[in-house]
């Protein structure tokens, strides 16, 4: 075997490398398109707390005026009860317009219960269209979520096929520039070999030595980069 054979076996080797390496971005990606889709609900999931709080608020406030309006009831009540028992003309009109002015409040009072009412059917409807909204979006982001577990199983078994690859090729690969090779990929971005293009590295893109060139395109011996010291090949 000859050094081109060499630099082309690790070569093969660094392809499959690649690709493992970007296939294990792919899966650490997965947990953020996870939460990409989970947090999709929370704007729907706003909409229907608020109409929610403003029902309860509205509810409170109706309890309130009931219950203002149940005083003064009773209220009238026992003036016309003084009234019917009071044998003096001038107490008896004096309790009337006690008993027409409560009267009055009583209306006021059932005028905003009924504004209530209809504020409350406004904040039902909003909460109907939240929540049919909200059921629509969580059927989207449960595909969504079923599409990450689908893309979570077909990235495992293609790095669990990709890795089997690696063996056989890493058993191919000169045993004696393996330990070079894995250095310089954990030190250079994943890219050990670089091309030699118009006398320049495919890696750091620096001019190479003339020399450097012609001891690459020979294919005789392993070339490296004076500058960055990845191992050079010559693309044909
Ligand atoms: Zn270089």
């Amino acid at each position: 075997m000859g050094m081109l054979d060499d630099v082309r076996a690790l070569l093969a080797l660094q392809e499959c490398d690649r690709r493992i390496l970007a296939l294990g971005r792919d899966v650490d990606k997965l947990p953020q398109d996870e939460a990409r889709a989970k947090s999709r609900l929370a704007g729907d999931q706003a909409s229907v707390a608020k109409a929610h709080d403003a029902i309860v608020e509205c509810e409170l406030r109706l309890k309130r005026l009931e219950l203002d309006a149940g005083t003064r009831r009773t209220t009238i009540q026992r003036l016309k009860t003084q009234q019917f028992e009071t044998r003096k003309n001038e107490e008896y009109q004096a309790l009337g317009h006690e008993i027409t002015r409560y009267e009055r409040e009583v209306d006021g009072l059932e005028t905003q219960e009924l504004e209530i009412m209809e504020e409350i059917d406004a904040h039902r409807a909003v909460m109907k269209e939240a929540e049919a909204a909200l059921a629509h979006t969580r059927v989207l982001v449960d595909q969504d979520l079923a599409e990450v577990v689908a893309r979570r199983s077909r990235i495992e078994g293609e790095l669990a096929e990709a890795r089997n690859t690696r063996t056989a090729l890493a058993a191919a690969a000169p045993e004696v520039l393996l330990p070079l090779y894995d250095r310089l990929m954990k030190t250079k971005d994943g890219m050990a070999i670089a091309p030699e293009r118009d006398g320049r590295c495919g890696g750091c893109h620096m001019k190479l030595i003339a020399s450097s060139v012609v001891a690459a395109q020979s294919g005789r011996e392993v070339v490296r980069c004076e500058n960055c010291g990845r191992i050079l090949f010559v693309e044909e």
